[in-house]
């Protein structure tokens, strides 16, 4: 995501990053630069121009000339300004005073409202909400059966009308009414409603929405857009904004080669904030979005906040302390070690992991980061016995045989994994021991 934007900002940077003096001539030249690789990321010419023109004025205001570090201070201005391009600060989704909070969500064909649609339930029942979904999108037959899929494989019931024989009922404003009546009725706190879209901006389908908006009086009416569209999102997203002034957008696609110019361009131009970015076809790849975080990412400055976060997901407290006592008394065994693979393999790829840490973000591009390396020490551990995985001294030549015949792999591969994971376990000896007279000697705890 971002990745030619972040490399020609961390170019364009690189020139004054060292720089003990910023001079009208390095600046000129860096703005430069910095415009250009906005432009080249599709960023709408004015904004880039704004853009540009706020961070120069910061730069050569006089105390910044004179500061210790000017380089790094003028990289502080590109990330400042890039947060406010992007909307600043995190806007959550609205919710009604009273139940059901009623979300309508629009776009056009092939944006990823469907997936949109089942990726906010699963995103709003893992925090607890109780929510619906609602099949509104009346001419695709097979928008009602995808939405049916996800809102099954979520566990949130789904809302449709169909006929006699089987086919939706194509009134989409009776659909989304009759979803709030029903969610209302079974107690659920939010109804999120699907709508058709069309593959152009169209007067039928914008009718369409409006109707069902004045019939559900939704609390929050967002807008999908494919950000691989570049421009064309940002013209889209206005002319909904223009008839259903919508409450937020979400940016779909944003795992693609995007070069990113509608995320940067959609908030000054559509004024209304980006509150969710998709990154996947899978339901849980949605991330909400935080203008901070984002900018920290293009500027390849690590997103060490949602690392932080996706960490605390899979791992819990219980849990770590759980762990850390086996650790200490050397319990810790491969399938401790398996169930932790799992875990880091549930927080995304390896490679998109290390790009969230500070300072590795650049380096990690070179490297080819290797999923597969997990892929086979999973099937290896898999092809162990349970007593194997609890005690891997016994692993003798014929078990090492048998354990990489049942991977496909060969015997040095077993060799290799036995090696590492006795070489992990000293370390984690050697850093519980560590810890344990810290917290010895420590008078605060
Ligand atoms: P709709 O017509 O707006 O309802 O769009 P769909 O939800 O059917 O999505 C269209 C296509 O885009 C599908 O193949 C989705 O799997 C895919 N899609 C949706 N969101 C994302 C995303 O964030 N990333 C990627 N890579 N694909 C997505």
């Amino acid at each position: 995501m971002f990745d030619t934007l972040s490399d020609k900002l961390d170019a364009a940077l690189k020139n004054v990053k060292g720089e003990g003096r910023i001079n009208d001539l390095n600046i000129a030249e860096t703005m430069r630069e910095v415009r250009r690789a906005l432009l080249d990321a599709d960023v709408n010419y004015q904004v880039a121009k704004d853009f540009t023109n706020k961070v120069k004025a910061h730069v050569t205001d006089e105390k910044v000339l004179q500061a210790v570090n000017p380089g790094q201070q003028f990289v502080k201005h590109v990330y400042d300004e890039l947060v406010y391009l992007l909307g600043d600060v995190h806007v959550d989704l609205n919710q009604a005073k009273r139940p059901p909070t009623v979300i309508l969500v629009a776009g056009l064909q092939g944006a990823g409202k469907t997936t949109f649609v089942g990726k906010l339930a699963h995103f709003l029942k893992a925090k607890g909400r109780s929510p619906m979904v609602a099949a509104a999108d009346v001419y695709r037959p097979a928008a009602v059966d995808q939405l049916e899929t996800l809102a099954g494989q979520v566990g949130v019931p789904v809302f449709a009308i169909r006929g006699a024989d089987g086919v939706p009922v194509k009134d989409a404003v009776a659909v989304a009414e009759q979803a709030v009546a029903e969610a209302r009725r079974m107690g659920r706190d939010t109804i999120i409603i699907d709508t058709a879209g069309r593959l152009h901006v169209d007067e039928a389908m914008m009718d369409e929405v409006v109707a069902i908006k004045k019939a559900t009086e939704p609390d929050e009416i967002l807008f999908v857009v494919d950000a691989m569209t570049g421009q064309d999102a940002v013209n889209t997203a206005k002319a909904f904004n223009d008839r259903l002034d919508i409450d937020g957008v979400v940016l779909t696609k944003l795992d693609g080669d995007t070069r990113g110019g509608a995320a940067l361009s959609i908030r000054s131009v559509v004024e209304k904030p980006i509150k969710f970015a998709g990154t996947g076809e899978k339901l849980d790849a949605l991330t909400e979005f935080y203008p901070d975080r984002m900018a920290q990412r293009i500027l390849g400055m690590g997103d060490v906040v949602s690392f932080v976060e996706k960490a605390q997901e899979q791992f819990d407290a219980e849990e770590a302390e759980k762990l850390q006592r086996k650790f200490r008394t050397q319990e810790f065994d491969l399938q401790d070690f398996y169930d932790q693979l799992q875990k880091i393999k549930n927080m995304g790829s390896l490679k998109d992991l290390l790009g969230m840490i500070p300072g590795v973000g650049k380096a990690i591009k070179q490297i080819d980061v290797d999923d597969e390396a997990f892929r086979h020490i999973e099937a290896l551990i898999q092809s162990m016995t349970p007593v194997e995985r609890a005690q891997p001294e016994i692993i003798n030549g014929s078990r090492r045989r048998r354990i990489a015949k049942g991977a496909g792999m060969e015997v040095q591969d077993v060799n290799a994994l036995l090696k590492q994971f006795r070489e992990m376990k000293k370390l984690m000896k050697t850093m519980s021991k560590l810890q344990g007279k810290g917290r010895a000697v420590d008078p605060t705890q």
